[in-house]
């Protein structure tokens, strides 16, 4: 049995930013089935729901601030959640990122070195917990300083640093270095250093002991200029370090038969029930019902990296099919203008909703026939593996964990019975349309459809895999 500290910035349903969240709610359990030691430490925010309060467990002192850990739970589960409450810091309205008015912390980078300190300090033992983990599992820029400050630890635990996105780097100017008061020796062009600025991530990819990724072709494409952000020298100089393990999803959460969500359960056998949750959501978002029309749903951050604009672009022509669009997100404010436009101007054939709704997410899912994920870029992507279960036909933009997860349907992939998606190459709205238009062929002949849904149903994408793989890349170590 390993001993885990998995290290984050935010978990699943104590509070959720993205797909990070669902990972740090998913992985520790998947690993706890498998005998393993977990424990998750994040910081306590004030915006922390779901949970039990936390219990005290010590104070540690670092950087002359008295840090207390609170001991809580996973809900569900007995995998141990311990929160690091610095009230200065946490206990403010807003996310782990921004502000109530969605303004970044302008002291974000004091926040996450002082969590990485105590993260640091608990895996070196020296909080008094009687716990030392083997191994120091820290995801994304917000934990990058920990495998740095180990590496200047005489003995100590491997360190596994996760990218989720490598377009988030946590990079500040060189006095952040000093103000933090971080050891020298980690300031060098090797080090913490990234073209005279003070980087967070580089911490993870120049000291853990193993880098990885959410999905295999994202783990080639951070080795490229357009996807590695300046740092994939780095990442190609460390390759033989670096692999790409794709996320799982949560198959109880996302179960069309048990799905308390949407407005009718269904499953592969019973397919003809899925009819139910289109009615119900073109009523819900107050389209006219048309149970042939086919429904495009799209939910998601509304920004670039989605290819959001790829859709806007597209739309006039689109808007001339016989379809519906049903878009739920948030993001940038121009996006949800424009779509919110789009919406007014053809009532019954766009529906917007911005802001972040879970339960009809799960409707989305249920109700719409195709769903959409031009992203650009993509490191592994969630919604196209929920899309699958959901026997929703997702059309995705060949990139990161999309061309990973959903295979294009070819008279190959129809005739083996592997098709499950309808998969573009350029980032183009004109390939956008085209594939769309692919599927909408293969929309009218029921019979081809309902075995692409049956397909598509039958992946498995449940976090068992994907957590046998991490615990072999541990006991690699
Ligand atoms: P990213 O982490 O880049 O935002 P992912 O696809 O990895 O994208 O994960 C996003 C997660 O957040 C998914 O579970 C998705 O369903 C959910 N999500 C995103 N936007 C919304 C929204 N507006 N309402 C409900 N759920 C959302």
């Amino acid at each position: 049995m390993k001993k885990i500290l998995f290290a984050t910035s935010e978990t699943h349903p104590l509070i959720k930013t993205g797909g990070l969240a669902d990972v740090a709610g998913s992985l520790p359990l998947a690993l706890g089935e498998l005998e393993q030691d977990v424990r998750i430490i994040m910081p306590n925010y004030q915006a922390i729901r779901n949970c039990e309060p936390g219990r005290y467990l010590c104070t540690v002192k670092v950087n002359n601030c008295d840090v207390n850990l609170l001991e809580t739970w996973l809900p569900g589960s007995q995998i141990p959640v311990w929160l690091v409450d610095y009230p200065p810091f946490f206990k403010v309205p807003g996310n782990p990122y921004v502000d109530d008015n969605g303004m970044p912390w302008p002291n974000i980078g004091d926040r996450f070195a002082l969590f990485c300190r105590i993260v640091a300090e608990v895996a070196m033992n020296r909080a008094y917990l009687d716990w030392q983990p083997d191994i120091v599992h820290c995801n994304d820029w917000q934990t990058g300083l920990v495998p740095a400050l180990l590496s200047l630890e005489h003995q100590h635990p491997a360190s596994v640093f996760t990218i989720h996105n490598m377009a988030y780097q946590g990079l500040f100017p060189a006095t952040a270095f000093t103000l933090l008061n971080l050891p020298g020796q980690l300031w060098h062009p090797e080090g913490l250093e990234y073209h005279g600025m003070l980087s967070f991530i580089k911490g993870g990819l120049a000291y853990a002991e193993r880098i990885t990724t959410v999905s295999p072709t994202y783990a080639q494409e951070i080795q490229t200029p357009e996807f590695g952000y300046g740092l994939e020298g780095l990442l190609a100089h460390k390759q033989s370090q670096l692999s790409g393990i794709l996320n799982g999803i949560d198959t109880e959460v996302w179960n069309p038969a048990i799905d308390p969500h949407i407005a009718q359960t269904y499953g592969m056998k019973t397919l003809n029930d899925k009819a139910a949750n289109k009615i119900a959501l073109q009523q819900q978002m107050n389209l006219p019902v048309d149970a042939e029309l086919p429904v495009f749903g799209l939910i998601g951050r509304l920004v670039e990296q989605k290819g959001i604009d790829l859709i806007l672009a597209g739309l006039p022509e689109l808007l001339e099919l016989p379809a519906q669009f049903v878009f739920l997100g948030s993001g940038d404010k121009s996006n949800e203008y424009r779509l919110m436009e789009f919406a007014r101007l053809y009532p019954e054939k766009v529906a917007v909703t911005i802001g972040y709704n879970e339960p009809l997410a799960h409707q989305i899912e249920a109700g719409a026939d195709i769903f959409l994920m031009p992203s650009r870029f993509e490191p592994c992507g969630l919604n196209q593996m929920y899309s699958q279960r959901y026997g929703t036909i997702p059309i995705v933009r060949k990139t990161g964990g999309l061309a990973d997860t959903v295979v294009d349907t070819l008279p190959e992939s129809i005739a083996n019975g592997t098709a499950t998606g309808f998969v573009f190459n350029d980032t183009s709205a004109a390939t956008l349309t085209e594939a769309i238009k692919r599927c909408l062929v293969m929309f009218r002949h029921k019979k081809d459809w309902r075995q692409l849904q049956r397909n598509a149903m039958s992946r498995d994408f449940s976090w068992q895999s994907s957590a046998q793989r991490y615990l072999a890349l541990y006991d690699e170590i």
